[in-house]
């Protein structure tokens, strides 16, 4: 009898397990409590699959064999509440792909910050080294998409393909039995407790389940100088059983990445700007150089890999002062990041919806580095208040050109205007990336004379 698979969500996983578990004969049925973008409708109605839009029909779920949950859907709703009580087995779309990904090689990076550049990198390096690769995951085409492109080109059974996941800790908790040949845990610092009970042990727990079915053969490479991953490994000695590669701050130092003692990788002359980037570098080139790729070709790639926009994306020097975006900066903790890797005086543009940020941690760098702020929000009350005692002059604006206009006038020659907002941009924007590109544009529109 055909298996009735009911995915919950339709968004780039839902849909992409729609695709996949059609292709492979499954009697599917996608669910979205609210609406679906016309782009995945379409791709559904063209496949001839059935979905409803806006809400949940619990006769049409509670049929199903098995539901496949999209990350953003918490365990409190009601629907989820109604499957669990039924005993539905749930799994995510992650899952669902690696059981159809057939013969392959799995890197799967997760962390509070740092994945997508850190997956771009790994991809980048692998890609420069001639390995058979694809990136996706949390970012861009869901693993569901790219395994389901494999299929129809018959691709699942070689074994040298390689697929470069960015997985995010909701991911991570419908995994059941996936296994990456290679994990990667970046660092942990506390997000999203609400869907943890606000508890950040269960967060934690969370993103060690990356390595929870790894085993001979396997590696997991985690930060060395975590807090977080230093006291799970302590408290729950058996939590890795694979091979592990802890990363310390150490090995980089005065613009290298230093491996063992045979390697140094020149990471100064790269786009990758900040420890926090070389940090990531070292993660990426561990796992590079354990599928096999020369250090040679690694150290070249290095030098060729372009940031992903929006992440300390530098934009343009105009009159001597250089612009740089980094728009996804959307935490204190991500700031923080930013303003250490700065090398000359800020102008720094931050603001946007506060999600009860604290800015304490940011004290001490704002006084060493900044010289001006401009705050570019709706409300901006909460910024002013928290920097007012440093006596760096502030700016209120309230929108992208604005902000350019205001920062432009204040930055001297020599110095950097930084948007590093530490705060969600939907007071003005679309999105993070929206802002960043309203930035950019402003930035460009700039006469270097
Ligand atoms: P994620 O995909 O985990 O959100 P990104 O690579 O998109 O991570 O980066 C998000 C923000 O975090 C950017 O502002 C970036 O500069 C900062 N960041 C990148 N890597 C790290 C790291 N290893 N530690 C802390 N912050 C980082």
């Amino acid at each position: 009898m055909q298996q009735r698979l009911v995915i919950l969500g339709s968004g780039e996983s839902g849909t992409g397990a729609a695709l996949l578990a059609q292709a492979k004969g499954y009697d599917v049925f996608v669910s979205d409590a609210g609406p679906i973008k016309d782009a995945y409708k379409h791709e559904l109605d063209a496949h001839g699959i059935a979905w409803e839009e806006n809400k949940h029909t619990l006769d049409l779920i509670l049929n199903a064999h098995e539901i496949i949950k999209s990350p953003g859907i918490p365990e409190k709703t009601e629907v989820m509440q109604v499957v669990r009580a039924k005993g539905i087995n749930v799994i995510g779309e992650i899952e669902f792909a690696y059981r159809h990904a057939g013969k392959c090689i799995i890197v799967a990076i997760t962390g509070s910050n740092g994945k997508t550049t850190t997956t771009e990198l790994t991809f980048h390096l692998l890609d420069s080294a001639g390995f058979d690769v694809r990136k996706g995951g949390n970012v861009g085409n869901s693993f569901a998409r790219m395994v389901l492109d494999d299929i129809r080109h018959d691709r699942t059974a070689e074994g040298s393909r390689v697929f470069v996941l960015e997985v995010s800790s909701f991911q991570l908790d419908d995994i059941q039995a996936f296994r990456p040949k290679i994990s990667m845990l970046l660092n942990i610092t506390p997000d999203h407790l609400d869907r943890y009970e606000y508890k950040l042990e269960n967060y934690v727990r969370s993103k060690f389940r990356i390595a929870m079915n790894q085993g001979r053969g396997d590696l997991c490479i985690l930060n060395g100088n975590d807090p977080n991953i230093g006291q799970y490994l302590t408290e729950n000695p058996q939590a890795i059983q694979c091979k592990k590669q802890l990363v310390r701050k150490s090995e980089l130092k005065n613009g290298y990445v230093r491996i063992g003692r045979s390697y140094a990788f020149d990471v100064a002359s790269t786009n990758l700007r900040g420890p926090h980037n070389h940090f990531n570098a070292a993660c990426a080139i561990r796992a590079a150089l354990a599928l096999g790729a020369e250090p040679g070709q690694i150290e070249e790639a290095l030098y060729s890999f372009q940031t992903p926009p929006h992440r300390l994306e530098r934009v343009k020097e105009v009159k001597g002062v250089l612009w740089i975006n980094d728009s996804k900066a959307t935490n204190v903790d991500s700031v923080f990041y930013a303003l250490q890797a700065m090398e000359t005086p800020v102008v720094w543009i931050v603001g946007g919806v506060d999600k009860g940020n604290d800015y304490t941690p940011l004290m001490k760098l704002v006084k060493k580095k900044v010289r001006a702020i401009v705050c570019m929000g709706t409300d901006n009350s909460k910024i002013i208040k928290a920097f007012k005692s440093t006596r760096i002059p502030i700016a209120e604006t309230h929108s992208a050109i604005e902000a350019v206009k205001t920062a432009a006038a204040l930055a001297e020659a020599g110095e950097t205007v930084l948007l590093s907002p530490a705060c969600a941009s939907f007071d003005l924007f679309k999105n993070y990336e929206d802002r960043g590109a309203q930035f950019r544009a402003a930035v460009l529109m700039m006469n270097d004379e």
